[in-house]
């Protein structure tokens, strides 16, 4: 059952034995996980609760519905563009579907570095094998690329940089390509058509529009938790209020919005690291133009992935190269419209190529930690695109440069302010090393946050346990990416699912 702000005009309370806070892929897993198990979930969603019946395919309506910021949100400096999930499913409803198992090394990092326990590969496998099956992830036929990965996988093949077949989250694709404004034809397997229902089938119930506020504790234990109703149709809250009684709280409201839920109720005074060590893979993105029709909006947007650099190499402790994913890139025409350099007749100009305009786009493993705070009631994100970071955005960008002007493009936009372009090779390394990438200068995304509740044994540096309770509480678990204690250098759905299952384990032990 789910109930939205139309039916919540009063306060009401309402009792659990497991209070999840979010919908996403970390809140839907553990909450389908723990309702088959007989328990009695309620699940909080900030967002609006859509189907497949209201994502009309246009770019405006949808972005104000399916993203946190209505796409306008973005970090302190105005550097980073921060695109996350603001409804019920949360950000898989707007992803593109890219399902990665953890690559073995970064889990092995994660033991070793970071001394994690009970994440291992061996630990993880058997959820892998299961989110594979139930989201019938699998590689595209050929007949699902669109010519801008293929020419991302020929352009790698002739470059000698190694790539695959993404793993692709869908059933019954439709080709549209609308995949970030919501699947019109529930074909994308987000967590709206996969464990919601399967949560909801289960005996869950979703409150949508409601944002969690306020916890009420004694001691270790935190007793409810009060959400403010959202008005939708004003994006601002209506007035009444939800209060959930329960055994164990499970914050998975992803990575921006779980530190800031914590950092509201005060958890940063007893774990300073709590907002800390946040990363968000920061995306550059290249552009050019071909003499044909590569028409990037159409088909699914990921097909093929160059893994030649996702681990960065390093000589003497200093940096040479990679730390990224490199991939086609899809957008829309309203947004490339909005990502594309110029104004004016230049900019008309792009936009009357549309057709034959390509790109491509990287997910920057984040070597650079950020952080969230508050300012006021506000969350504020900062996003460091200096110092390492830099240096890996600026060697991404050279690379997208390369693989483009190797398979054909006539003219490469880095779609800077100062409207860089170059249509040579010899031309790339001027270009990039010149690029200001100071705040609003370049176009950079943040789809993938996390890091802000990260895992760990010592209070000081990290806020939950291996069990992924929040240190000094009986009952608080957080099943979401704050908890990686960095990136997993894939796309991280699968990664999320994965350590959610791991959560459930421990909060079915508290309920
Ligand atoms: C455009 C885009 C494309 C992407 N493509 C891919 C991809 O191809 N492959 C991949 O693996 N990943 C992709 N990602 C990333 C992936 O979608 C996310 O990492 C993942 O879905 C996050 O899951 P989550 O559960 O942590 O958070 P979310 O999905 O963000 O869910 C958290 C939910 O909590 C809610 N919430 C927040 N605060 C509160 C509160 N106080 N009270 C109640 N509810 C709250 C939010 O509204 C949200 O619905 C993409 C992301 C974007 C934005």
């Amino acid at each position: 059952m789910i109930v939205d702000w139309t039916a919540l005009s009063s306060d009401r309370d309402e009792t659990a034995d497991v209070c999840v806070v979010g919908s996403g892929c970390g809140g839907a897993t553990i909450a389908h996980v723990l309702a088959e198990a007989g328990k009695k979930v309620i699940i909080l969603e900030r967002g609006g609760a859509y189907a497949a019946a209201d994502f009309d395919q246009r770019e405006e309506d949808m972005l104000a519905k399916v993203d946190g910021g209505r796409g306008l949100d973005a970090s302190h400096d105005l550097s980073v563009q921060l695109t996350y999930g603001n409804n019920v499913g949360g950000a898989s409803v707007h992803y593109w579907a890219d399902s990665y198992r953890t690559p073995i090394d970064r889990l092995e990092l994660w033991q070793e570095k970071f001394g994690i326990q009970g994440h291992d590969h061996d630990a993880l496998e058997p959820h892998f094998a299961r989110i594979e099956k139930d989201l019938n992830v699998h590689v595209a036929a050929p007949e699902y690329w669109n010519p801008m990965n293929r020419l991302v996988q020929q352009g790698a093949k002739a470059l000698g940089w190694t790539g695959h077949g993404v793993p692709q989250a869908r059933k019954g694709c439709q080709k549209s390509g609308y995949c970030m404004q919501g699947c019109a034809y529930d074909a994308k397997q987000s967590q709206l058509v996969t464990y919601i229902p399967r949560a909801l089938a289960a005996g869950a119930r979703l409150f949508a529009d409601t944002e969690a506020w306020r916890f009420e504790r004694a001691g270790a234990k935190i007793v409810s938790l009060t959400a403010r109703v959202i008005d939708r149709a004003r994006n601002k809250p209506k007035g009444p209020v939800v209060r959930v009684r329960a055994k164990a709280f499970v914050l998975a409201a992803g990575g921006y919005g779980t530190p800031t839920v914590l950092l509201r109720n005060g958890f940063q005074r007893e774990l300073p690291a709590v907002g800390q060590y946040t990363i968000c893979n920061p995306c550059p993105m290249v552009h050019a133009v071909f003499d044909r029709e590569i028409v990037q909006f159409r088909n699914i947007p990921a097909a093929f992935a160059v893994e030649h650099f996702r681990l960065a190499r390093m000589e003497g402790g200093k940096y040479v190269e990679g730390g990224y994913l490199l991939m086609a890139n899809q957008l829309q025409p309203a947004t490339l419209a909005a990502v594309l350099p110029g104004v004016g007749a230049s900019h008309r100009a792009l936009m009357r190529d549309l057709r034959r305009l390509g790109g491509t786009i990287s997910w920057i493993d984040d070597a650079d930690y950020g952080s969230i705070s508050l300012d006021g009631d506000r969350p504020r994100f900062r996003v460091p695109i200096d110092g390492q970071n830099g240096l890996r955005i600026r060697d991404a960008m050279k690379k997208q440069a390369r693989l483009l002007l190797t398979v054909g493009a006539k003219e490469v936009l880095f779609g800077d302010l100062r409207d860089t372009r170059i249509t040579r090779l010899d031309q790339i390394d001027g270009a990039v090393g010149s690029l200001d990438l100071g705040p609003g200068r370049v176009v950079l995304a943040a789809p993938h946050p996390a890091g802000g509740a990260r895992m760990g044994s010592d209070r000081k540096t990290s806020v939950v346990g291996f069990d992924h309770r929040v240190h000094g509480t009986d009952n608080l678990f957080v099943a979401d990416p704050s908890v990686f204690p960095n990136g997993p250098s894939v796309d991280p759905s699968v990664t999320i699912m994965a350590f959610s299952y791991v959560a459930a384990e421990h909060v079915a032990k508290v309920v």
